[in-house]
């Protein structure tokens, strides 16, 4: 049992902003309350159960921490939401190299986030159900809620489409081939259709290739300086034209990834006057830099679709202020120091990003007057959440006990009574500084920085899974 105590409780999905005590048994949240006022009542059900244990002779071991109440004194601190993330690379299978689910879970754990969706770029790939089935076994043993995507083409060749349906009985919670645009018109349409039958989203790494000459590194004077051509705008600002248009003829639910123009943002606030099932989602890194960062940090500024300029920059502000993009997405891409270290050209692209996601938004967002934390906070919680459907399983009763509990699937990224006890437990204004990652790498340009928004915990199902 655990009692959160003089918190300020701030929950998106309800708009709840105010002091409460809020108290958790088995995963899930029993009761909100004004400070002071949940104490006795902790006590009573502390004494129900004991008495309700001690009677059975199963005995159960799990029931351990019901017999006691922890507390957490939050005082001066925010409650919230556990947070979401709907695009993490935790390379696992093939590449653990750069990280594994266990040592993504953590980078996650630490950035104060309770549910990830993992990308499927691995190898092999998340287009088949064994691969499926291996990811999201071992994320269950991460402590906090590992979801998974799977592929929209096999081998994310864009050239065949996976089973889909079949694939959406093994859990699956959205489709991708992330990393590869989906070149062929009909295919995509195809996959549209499937998506729309199926009632699952599409999530679209959106870059035209034959625009491309050499990827992660904008078009224009930093990539001219470095002698290359680089990534042209135009490359994402077709793809999105194109599919905003077949996903408003489909009816398909689709994300634009990562968006990095002015254009695509446009485009979306436009689309979406009419067809709300078009989503978008924005990094950290592409509201908080320009392709400037290319100069002053090499590789470690190198991403797909690159960092622009500062007018693109201030449109994804903009659309993340007046909601035409939803979420906040990491894209928390892991690689290690010597893939980073090589020249620009041949550095992979992508930065960590889950433990600096909450204090770049509070610095950028918050604190630079675009937005009030509420509204950030809804981009990291239950609008990821809902877009997706996210589910929890959570025990319907008071008392863990893994042969009789029957488990309920409940949204996540909300807080609400006998609902899942996630949460992120942090102090806006206190700053730490970005250094010795849990994430099994560290490539960002983040690094070194002092950012607010200090984590002191992070409980996922009403455990503690990490404490700052
Ligand atoms: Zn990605």
């Amino acid at each position: 049992m655990l009692l959160i105590k003089n918190g300020r409780v701030m929950d998106p999905a309800s708009g709840l902003d105010g002091f409460r005590d809020i108290l958790v048994n088995n995963g899930r949240i029993v009761k909100i309350g004004f400070c002071g006022t949940l104490d006795d009542m902790a006590t009573e059900a502390l004494s129900y159960l004991s008495m309700t244990i001690i009677g059975d002779e199963t005995g159960r071991p799990d029931t351990e921490g019901s017999l006691r109440i922890d507390e957490i004194d939050a005082g001066g601190m925010i409650v919230a939401p556990g947070l979401v993330d709907a695009h993490v690379h935790f390379r696992d299978p093939g590449f653990t190299e750069k990280e594994d689910i266990m040592t993504g879970a953590e980078a996650a754990k630490k950035g104060g986030f309770t549910s990830v969706v993992m990308m499927g770029n691995t190898n092999p790939p998340l287009d088949n159900a064994e691969t499926i089935r291996y990811a999201l076994r071992k994320g269950e043993k991460t402590g906090i809620r590992v979801f998974s995507c799977a592929n929209i083409t096999k081998k994310m060749a864009g050239k065949e489409l996976t089973d889909m349906e079949a694939l959406l009985k093994e859990g699956v919670v959205l489709f991708t081939d992330d990393g590869k645009p989906i070149t062929d018109e009909s295919l995509m349409r195809t996959a549209c259709n499937e998506a729309a039958k199926l009632g699952k989203v599409l999530s679209l790494h959106e870059e035209d290739p034959s625009f491309i000459s050499e990827n992660g590194i904008n078009a224009g004077t930093v990539a001219e300086a470095l002698g290359i051509k680089g990534s042209c705008r135009d490359a994402e600002i077709a793809m999105v034209k194109r599919d905003i248009k077949i996903a408003e003829e489909t009816g398909a639910g689709i994300t634009i990834q990562h968006i990095s123009t002015k254009e695509a943002v446009d485009m979306i606030r436009e689309a979406r006057k009419t067809c709300t099932g078009i989503h978008a989602e924005a990094t950290p890194h592409h509201f908080t830099l320009t392709d400037s960062a290319v100069a002053e940090f090499g590789a470690m500024a190198k991403m797909n679709p690159p960092l622009r300029k500062e007018s693109d920059r201030l449109a994804i502000i903009e659309g993340l202020a007046d909601g035409t993009i939803e979420t906040i997405a990491t894209d928390h891409a892991p690689h290690t120091k010597e893939e980073k270290s090589r020249e620009i050209t041949k550095a992979p692209s992508g930065i960590i990003g889950l433990e600096t996601s909450l204090g770049l938004g509070i610095r950028e967002l918050v604190h630079k007057g675009y937005m009030d934390l509420m509204t950030l906070l809804s981009r990291m919680s239950c609008q990821p959440a809902d877009i997706y459907d996210l589910m929890a399983l959570v025990p319907d009763n008071e008392i863990g006990n893994s042969d009789k509990t029957v488990y309920n699937e409940l949204p996540v990224g909300r807080i609400y009574e006998g609902g899942p006890a996630d949460f992120v437990i942090f102090k806006e204004e206190e700053t730490w500084k970005a250094e010795n990652f849990a994430s099994k790498a560290s490539n960002t340009p983040f690094t070194g920085q002092e950012l607010p928004g200090k984590i002191h915990f992070t409980i996922c199902g009403g455990n503690i899974v990490y404490q700052g």
